[in-house]
C-alpha cells in the first residue's frame, strides 16, 4: 500500500510537472494513411473486419484521438502509439456505437514497466505495465510503452496492455471496478457471470488453467486478463474455455473467432 501511495506521489508530481510547463490542448487529428498502415500491419483485429466496419473503426480512433492526449514521459510518442492506444480503446467498446470514454483525459506512456521507474526498493514488487487513475489521477491512464507495444506486434500470445487498461476503465464507469460490467452486461447474465469469475479463478490458483496468472488476483483483474485472452486469441479461448467465451461474447457482444474464421 505504500508502495502504491508512493507511486501514486510520484506519478501526481510528475503529471503537475507536465501541466505546468505546458498547457493542455487537444488537437482534432486527420486520419491518414500512415494510420492506416500502422493498422494494417499490427492490428490484426482491424485486418479482419468487412470494410465498411474498418471505415467505422478509424473514425471511431479518430474521435478518440481528438478527446484524449497522448503524453510521453521521459519518451517519444510515435505514430504507432498513438494509433495502439486508441485501437486498444475501440476495439473493446466498437460494438457500442455511442460509447464515450467520458472518464479519461489523458494517457501517459513510459518507457519502462513502473517497478523499475520508482524502484522503492522492495524487490518483491512486481512491473506494473498498466494502470487507471484514481484520486489526484482521476481521467488518467498509465501505460508502460515496452508493453503497450508488445501487445500489438507478438501475434501469438494472449496479452495485450492496452485493453486490459481501457477495460478497467469500463468497468469502472459503473462506480466499482469489480469485475462485473453492470453497464455493458444484461442483467440476467451478472451471477452466471460472478458464478463463471469464481470457479475460473479456483482453478488459475488450482495450476489448472492456462489464463495468465495475474487474472487471479481479483474478479476486477480477471475480467482485464480474460478480455486481452478473448481478443487477441478468440480461437483459443473458445475451443479451451468455451463458457467463459460465451459470457464473453455477451459482456462484449462481439464474436471475435467466428470474425478471424472468416
Ligand atoms: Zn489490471
Amino acid at each position: 500500500m505504500q508502495i502504491l501511495a508512493l507511486f501514486l506521489f510520484a506519478v501526481f508530481i510528475a503529471f503537475l510537472a507536465y501541466n505546468l510547463k505546458k498547457k493542455k490542448i487537444v488537437e482534432p487529428v486527420a486520419f491518414t494513411n500512415g494510420y492506416r498502415a500502422v493498422l494494417a500491419d499490427n492490428v490484426v483485429y482491424y485486418n479482419q473486419l468487412p470494410d465498411a466496419d474498418k471505415v467505422k473503426f478509424e473514425n471511431r480512433m479518430q474521435q478518440f484521438l481528438s478527446q484524449v492526449k497522448i503524453t510521453g514521459v521521459g519518451t517519444a510518442v510515435t505514430l504507432e502509439d498513438r494509433v495502439f492506444v486508441a485501437a486498444s480503446a475501440i476495439i473493446p467498446i466498437f460494438a457500442f456505437s455511442n460509447w464515450q470514454y467520458n472518464n479519461l483525459h489523458e494517457v501517459l506512456l513510459y518507457p519502462e514497466s513502473f517497478n523499475q521507474e520508482f524502484n522503492t526498493g522492495n524487490e518483491q514488487a512486481k512491473p506494473v505495465l498498466g494502470m487507471v487513475g484514481n484520486g489526484a489521477l482521476q481521467q488518467v491512464m498509465i501505460l508502460s510503452q515496452p508493453s503497450l507495444r508488445e501487445g500489438f506486434t507478438n501475434k501469438t500470445h494472449k496479452e495485450n496492455t492496452g485493453i486490459h487498461e481501457f477495460v478497467h476503465l469500463i468497468d469502472k464507469t459503473d462506480g466499482d471496478v469489480d469485475g462485473m460490467p453492470e453497464n455493458l452486461l444484461d442483467k440476467q447474465y451478472l451471477m452466471p457471470w460472478l458464478d463463471l469469475m469464481n470457479k475460473s479463478i479456483k482453478e488459475i490458483l488450482a495450476g489448472e488453467s492456462d489464463i495468465n496468472p495475474y487474472g487471479a488476483t481479483n474478479k476486477a483483474e480477471f475480467l482485464a486478463v480474460v478480455a486481452e485472452y478473448f481478443f487477441e486469441r478468440p480461437d483459443l479461448l473458445q475451443a479451451k474455455h468455451p463458457e467463459l467465451y460465451l459470457l464473453l461474447e455477451q459482456v462484449f457482444k462481439q464474436d471475435p473467432a467466428k470474425a478471424m474464421a472468416k
